[in-house]
């Protein structure tokens, strides 16, 4: 079996500490055969202290890391988008050269989705205005690979499964935007121990599978060592009852079965 991790932050990130080097130890001791490095660019985001100063730099230090390693390495970035920055992160993600773009709902341009200023603004409107903005950020960011984590905001506010999937025609607007543009679908093992998050990823990846998706990534989203690979055969438990063989991998010619690649 060939595990994956595409969603792994490093001490390039503001909220991370973890030094490169330690996740690709800990990623090959836990026997995984291709991680990504995703470390956050969040512009204009306003809790966000250092956001990315240094592509290149950061780009270069994952290449000379891919040389050693005994582990297939991509270079990746999670952008969380707002209506104020998409043109600016597009560029960014133009003029370089990512193997793997995360594209991510973290807030728009009046508050941040997991601050209590958030519940305070929207009230009862607050997974309309969550929904809408994913929505907006599917159709309109040209570059991506996957969507994370769309059960971010179910980690920050007291909302239950059956409130989030009231909102089943706009999470299916959403998939739909996926299906179309050939993305594919996070299971994000952040928050996986808990019961809501394990049954609101069985109801999506069941129906991304009925409306047509075909790509599932794995991603621990870890910001320290000991989450890489977190809960992994509780998401590959998930993956395969919704139907799906294994987890995808992003390659310049498309989406590969990690099943089926040699990476
Ligand atoms: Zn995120
Ligand atoms: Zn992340």
């Amino acid at each position: 079996m060939k595990i994956t991790d595409l969603h792994i932050h490093s001490n390039w990130s503001s909220d991370s500490n973890l030094p490169m080097q330690v996740a690709v130890d800990t990623a090959i001791g836990g026997h995984i055969s291709c991680m990504a490095f995703t470390d956050h660019l969040d512009i204009g985001y306003p809790t966000s202290s250092s956001p990315f100063l240094n592509i290149p730099s950061y780009l270069y230090q994952i290449s000379a890391l891919q040389k050693d390693a005994n582990i297939t390495i991509l270079k990746g970035i999670e952008v969380g988008i707002t209506k104020s920055n998409r043109k600016e992160t597009q560029s960014i993600l133009e003029y370089f050269s990512f193997d793997y773009i995360i594209a991510s709902c973290h807030g728009n341009d009046e508050v941040e989705f997991f601050s209590k200023k958030a519940r305070e603004l929207y009230g009862d409107n607050l997974l309309k205005v969550y929904f809408n903005h994913i929505l907006f950020i599917v159709l309109s960011l040209s570059s991506f690979h996957s969507l994370a984590h769309i059960d971010y905001i179910l980690r920050y506010h007291p909302l239950s499964l059956e409130e989030f999937l009231d909102y089943e025609s706009d999470i299916d607007k959403i998939l739909q935007v996926l299906i179309q543009r050939n993305k594919a679908l996070e299971i994000n093992t952040k928050d996986m121990t808990s019961e809501k998050c394990k049954s609101m990823y069985s109801f999506l990846l069941t129906r991304y599978r009925k409306l047509g998706g075909k790509w599932v990534v794995f991603g621990s989203d870890a910001h320290q060592a000991k989450d890489i690979g977190k809960s992994y055969q509780d998401a590959k438990g998930i993956l395969n009852q919704a139907g799906f063989s294994s987890f995808a991998i992003p390659t310049q010619h498309g989406w590969v079965l990690s099943s089926e690649s040699s990476l």
